[in-house]
């Protein structure tokens, strides 16, 4: 089956000519499917015999929407969702002065192992493709009816673990054709894989990158988070250096405040030291408590920022949304999976 839903509008248009059809039919399709309708049968301006052979021939389904919880605080709607294997991932809706932004996920699990993250503790069952990304933000969109302006790829999964796949999603969110949301719009976090910092950087996205980083020194970082067993932070930094100089963009470098573990005052110098050489800031997040992980929040957030800062260190601390809908990223999931076994 064509997993239409992942392709391009010049690639639907393609197919079409490959069909002996107009090629402008390819912009027709294009333009439903980025409407979020789910059966071929729907699309009015199509003869009848394409759209038959357009259900013979491709797949497409929508996610169905099997939690959703949303905040009395804040409005923030968390969604679960079930792809067509049965797969569930998450799809956080967040509403900012300057836009509703949709956190979405890349792969059912992930197999980064942070030890404090609960997206990971299942392992990666496989990637989602280019199409599976878009639903998240159509059928949020949809579901609230609200307009998404901003897009976050910071949900369950590596995104540089399925790079090719997410770089067809950026291509299908930021066509003018569909919902054009601009790459300023658009922030991709990473564990910090440096071949894929790399090959990010040569497309010269204008995406915000942000680095997971989480520990300045590679004893503490070692330990929350295997990726760095491989690397180090001091080439995870080199990565981050070479990415700036390829995209102007600076970095955006998250560092979960977790007690007793990374929150010294030692730690930010170090932090403070490395942020001098590769431009970015730190984004200081209060730590979701995960049942399974011994970590807890750090409660020397405002001592920490303060060293940073009086060190000249841009600093922002995340605000906590949806904090009475519970389940930090990855929970919903995973206990969606677990009732089905
Ligand atoms: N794999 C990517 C994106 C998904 S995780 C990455 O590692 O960046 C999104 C962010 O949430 C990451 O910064 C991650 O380290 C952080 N995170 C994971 N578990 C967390 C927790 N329990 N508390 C706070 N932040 C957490």
């Amino acid at each position: 089956m064509i997993d239409i839903k992942s392709m391009g509008m010049e690639e639907i248009s393609a197919l079409m000519e490959e069909w002996g059809e107009p090629s402008f039919r390819g912009g027709q399709i294009f333009s439903w499917l980025q409407r979020g309708v789910v059966d071929f049968e729907q699309m009015s301006n199509l003869p009848k015999p394409l759209r038959s052979r357009l259900s013979r021939e491709c797949r497409l389904t929508g996610p169905e929407a099997v939690r959703r919880q949303e905040s009395r605080l804040d409005g923030t709607i968390k969604y679960l969702w079930r792809l067509q294997d049965g797969e569930c991932v998450e799809s956080v809706l967040m509403r900012y002065r300057y836009g509703n932004t949709v956190c979405i996920s890349s792969q059912a699990g992930c197999r980064m192992g942070c030890a404090f993250c609960a997206s990971t503790l299942g392992g990666r069952v496989r990637n989602l493709t280019s199409g599976e990304m878009l639903d998240q933000v159509l059928f949020t969109g949809m579901d609230s009816g609200l307009h998404i302006s901003n897009v976050v790829l910071m949900g369950i999964g590596e995104p540089l673990d399925n790079l090719d796949a997410v770089l067809g999603f950026l291509r299908l969110v930021n066509s003018p054709e569909g919902l054009n949301i601009g790459m300023r719009h658009i922030s991709l976090s990473t564990c910090g894989l440096v071949a894929g910092i790399d090959k990010l950087g040569t497309y010269g996205l204008q995406l915000t990158l942000s680095v997971s980083l989480h520990a300045p020194d590679d004893e503490t970082r070692n330990r929350l988070m295997p990726v760095n067993r491989k690397t180090g932070v001091q080439a995870l930094m080199a990565a981050c250096r070479r990415y700036y100089d390829a995209t102007g963009r600076r970095i955006s470098f998250e560092y979960a405040m977790i007690d007793g573990v990374n929150d010294s005052d030692r730690q930010a110098d170090l932090l403070s030291g490395l942020l001098h050489e590769t431009p970015g800031h730190v984004n200081l997040i209060p730590l979701n408590r995960v049942k399974e992980s011994p970590f807890r929040p750090s409660r020397r957030t405002d001592v920490f920022r303060k060293r940073l800062e009086d060190q000249g260190i841009t600093v922002t601390v995340r605000r906590r949304l949806g904090s009475d809908i519970d389940a930090s990223c990855g929970q919903l999931r995973r206990r969606e999976m677990r009732e089905e076994v």
